[in-house]
């Protein structure tokens, strides 16, 4: 049994065949889902799925960096009253995310992003939720602002890591926090499974798909889901050298040491 840390099933991509998806994860082993938001819009999205499947699904809410514009402050607000009013709710948010720095396509936002992102490393100071970070072409912004907070913040995942040994080890010298690895790490040119086993120790990832992105080989190219992270854990448990239980087991430890029990 597995965990998928980071899944869109809120996405308009699952809007026709959603319980099959999930039904195909329980067949799968995947023992549960977490939803990241990405807007105020979204975030209503993934509360409603969670609801739907309430035994199954937990959201997260929070203003991606690509989704940051000039009107960053209204949409934060909305999200925090989101975040307040479900809080006491069944299914209720777990984190805060996904949320973080993203100069991959375009600057024109810089400090809006920076802005935004710190305010909600702030807000999970505050509400004691961990944090789901995304991360592109902006490390060494993103962990001078996480080292601002680094004595109270209450950890969380560098979801989607993709870098190498030294970038591993910045991100896990902030202790609490995990790496979130999937489609790419399956890859045929990826350097990650060597990056992995080299600086990055297996109580510090946790499995995620980005779904319905990132699909791993042979899926490379289709929607992802939560039942293709197989292809994930082989190729992880090959990297450690240790069994894809093994891998299972460790990786669903570390989701219960940021998260507490789901
Ligand atoms: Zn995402």
């Amino acid at each position: 049994m597995y965990i998928d840390t980071h899944c869109h099933l809120d996405g308009e991509e699952f809007a026709t065949d959603r319980d099959a998806v999930v039904q195909r994860a329980r067949e799968a082993g995947c023992r549960a889902i977490l939803l990241p938001a990405i807007d105020v819009a979204s975030c209503r999205t993934v509360l409603d799925v969670c609801r739907q499947y309430p035994d199954y699904c937990r959201p997260m809410l929070g203003l991606h960096p690509e989704e940051v514009r000039a009107d960053w402050h209204n949409q934060l607000r909305a999200i925090k009253e989101l975040l307040t009013s479900s809080i006491t709710h069944h299914p209720s948010p777990i984190a805060i995310g996904e949320v973080g720095l993203d100069y991959y396509w375009s600057r024109e936002y810089e400090q809006e992003q920076l802005a935004a992102f710190e305010e909600q490393v702030r807000l999970s100071v505050a509400m004691r939720l961990p944090l789901m970070i995304h991360c592109r072409k902006a490390q060494n912004e993103l962990v001078t602002i996480l080292k601002k907070y680094a004595d109270d913040l209450p950890g969380g995942v560098f979801h989607c890591f993709t870098g190498n040994a030294q970038e591993a080890r910045q991100l896990l010298d902030f202790p609490r926090f995990v790496l979130g690895i999937g489609g790419v790490l399956t890859f045929k040119k990826s350097h990650l499974p060597d990056t992995l086993a080299e600086a990055v120790p297996l109580d510090r990832i946790v499995l995620e798909t980005d779904a319905p992105y990132m699909a791993p080989v042979p899926h490379r190219g289709q929607r992802n889901e939560p039942a293709f992270i197989s292809h994930v854990i082989t190729r992880l448990a090959e990297a450690y050298g240790v069994s894809e239980e093994e891998v299972c087991q460790r990786t669903n430890d570390n989701v219960i040491h940021i998260f507490g029990p789901l």
